[in-house]
């Protein structure tokens, strides 16, 4: 893997927002996996949910990196470069979260 992700050094530890999808937890919608933004802690769901909001989010804020949080996997993934990357932290689950599949 060639490309680098220059938007690392602005990975942050944070509080998850919400103990799944914050927005499909309002609406009651399923979700597969969970992304959580290492720029400010929203919880979303991935691109293989119905509704995207991790995406979506990255949309609306232009917060770079995410991280797999279902549970969490040590991984993460920029959007901006669209590459895999390796995160030094995990950011602990505040509590159990719901599954849908
Ligand atoms: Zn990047
Ligand atoms: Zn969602
Ligand atoms: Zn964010």
């Amino acid at each position: 893997m060639a490309a680098t992700c220059q938007h690392l050094s602005g990975v942050r530890d944070v509080t998850p927002s919400a103990r799944g999808c914050e927005e499909c937890l309002k609406t009651g919608s399923p979700w597969v996996h969970l992304r959580l933004c290492r720029s400010c802690g929203h919880v979303g769901c991935c691109d293989d949910s119905p509704n995207r909001h991790a995406t979506k989010h990255f949309h609306a804020t232009g917060h770079p990196i995410i991280e797999g949080y279902d549970p969490p996997e040590g991984w993460g993934w920029c959007y901006v470069d669209e590459i895999a990357v390796k995160l030094d932290h995990k950011t602990p689950q505040r509590g159990p979260i719901k599954r849908w599949v």
